[in-house]
């Protein structure tokens, strides 16, 4: 148990700068029978436990009310081969599972930028997408067994693998992004897809969005599909000192596909072909940490609406200022408000702006990052009944006293004060 307000800090602030809990402290379990231990003591105490992998994620999730305890997955870790798929404890990182599939023959589905700090539990526990979606699906699609411990200190397994029966109820559905509030994930039966061969990048620039949608819809598969307008090409190059790779233009596609596709992707004039491309796409993300905190949302909107957002948010948004870039192929994209100096605060008014305009386009205000409490009020205000009741009924089914995750995500919460701080 770490309860240094210095130490617990670090946990408590998410990766944003946005939102601080106030943890009573931070709990590190190595097993999954210090898990089980930590269930019971908080059904015999009564205190909520807040599930927290990499606190990479970017709603808001992780960052626990006053009262309750931080119950971090990072020392839980570990890789163990099973049949050309691997068991990963619930705390190895994204990369960790990577790596150890590639030294194997294999690839794993699942990369995003935060790679070397999420989590398989907390990509399993937000349903993540990233970068090779469009290709291999979510984090879910990854996912073939589960091992969690309930509230009440019981422990669900599924991870014996496929010759399990695939009748009746899954965990590894049910859980999947849960966010926390149904249980606690200690480890993964993850599947491993074949080798990609030799991969090729392309970074092209269009004048018209629809001529980029156009393109990709004409492409030969694709791995993954990124898309970003020239303000996002500006920050980038200047903070992260890369050289403009292509002649300016309103929009960017970049894409990546296997060598023996290559040939019969036709992009426009204004392209260009290389290694180190998605640099261009990786450090858009930590170009922001420039300019104050940021506003990030996650929202879906049908992707050729893109454009119609973009141009009725950068008006909406001044003098704060818009940066937008995300999973095309997905309609997955991510909205950032960075205040017009890092010394100012971007009103958090603007993000009820952002919310009604993806509705008003015919969207959804959260994608892959989950709803967190960034986004609960307005998840749960347009949820329709039946899916409000059937949340309602699994989260008294297995957390009736609504000790796990309090707050966050679709499931009800104990009455009394849930909140934290917004910096
Ligand atoms: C630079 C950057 C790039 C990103 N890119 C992407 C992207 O492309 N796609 C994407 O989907 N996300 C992206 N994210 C968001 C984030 O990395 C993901 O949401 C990730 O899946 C969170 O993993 P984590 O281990 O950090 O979880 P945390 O942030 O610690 O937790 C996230 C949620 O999962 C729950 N949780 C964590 N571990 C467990 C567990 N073992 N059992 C039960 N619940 C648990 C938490 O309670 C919380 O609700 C990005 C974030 C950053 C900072």
């Amino acid at each position: 148990m770490v309860d240094d307000p210095d130490i617990v800090a670090r946990y408590a602030v998410d990766w944003t700068g946005r939102f601080r809990g106030r943890p009573a402290c931070v709990v590190r379990p190595a097993s999954v029978e210090e898990v089980v231990a930590l269930m019971r003591l908080s059904a015999e105490a009564g205190f909520g436990l807040v599930p927290q992998g990499g606190n990479t994620g970017l709603v808001g999730a992780t960052q626990a009310p006053a009262g309750t305890v931080i119950l971090n997955l990072e020392a839980l870790r570990g890789i163990t081969d099973d049949d050309g798929a691997v068991v990963a404890a619930a705390g190895t990182t994204i990369a960790e599972v990577a790596r150890h599939a590639r030294e194997r023959g294999h690839e794993f589905g699942l990369d995003m930028a935060s790679r070397d700090s999420a989590t398989v539990g907390g990509a399993f526990a937000t349903n993540a997408g990233g970068l090779y979606a469009c290709r291999f699906g979510r984090m879910a699609d990854q996912v073939t067994g589960v091992e969690a411990v309930l509230a009440d200190g019981t422990v669900v397994s599924t991870l014996e693998g496929p010759h399990r029966s695939v009748a009746g109820v899954d965990p590894a559905r049910l859980l999947a992004g849960s966010e926390g509030g149904l249980a606690v994930v200690t480890a993964l039966r993850l599947r491993l897809h074949p080798p990609i061969g030799p991969t090729v990048t392309c970074l092209s620039g269009f004048a018209d969005f629809d001529a980029l949608v156009d393109t990709l819809a004409q492409s030969p598969p694709v791995l993954a599909a990124e898309v970003f307008g020239h303000p996002e090409m500006e920050i980038v190059t200047s903070h992260a000192g890369l050289p403009a790779p292509l002649a300016r233009s309103r929009w960017y596609l970049l894409v990546e596909l296997e060598e023996r596709h290559a040939a019969d992707f036709r992009p426009p004039p204004n392209a260009v072909v290389g290694d180190g491309l998605w640099e261009y796409r990786d450090r858009i993300t930590e170009s922001f940490g420039t300019t104050g905190v940021v506003h990030k949302h996650d929202i879906v909107v049908p992707r050729r609406r893109l454009p119609d957002l973009v141009e009725r948010l950068g008006e909406a948004v001044e003098p704060n200022r818009l940066f937008v870039f995300g999973h095309v192929l997905m309609d997955d994209f991510h909205v950032n408000i960075a205040p017009p100096d890092p010394a100012e605060v971007v009103p958090e008014a603007i993000d009820d702006v952002v919310f009604s305009a993806v509705e008003e386009l015919g969207g959804v205000v959260a994608g892959e990052h989950g709803i967190g409490r960034l986004k609960r009020e307005r998840y749960l205000a347009r949820l329709d009944p039946v899916s409000r009741r059937l949340a309602e009924a699994l989260k008294r089914a297995v957390d009736p006293d609504g000790r796990l995750n309090p707050g966050v995500g679709v499931w009800p919460a104990p009455s009394g004060e849930q909140a934290v701080d917004l910096l």
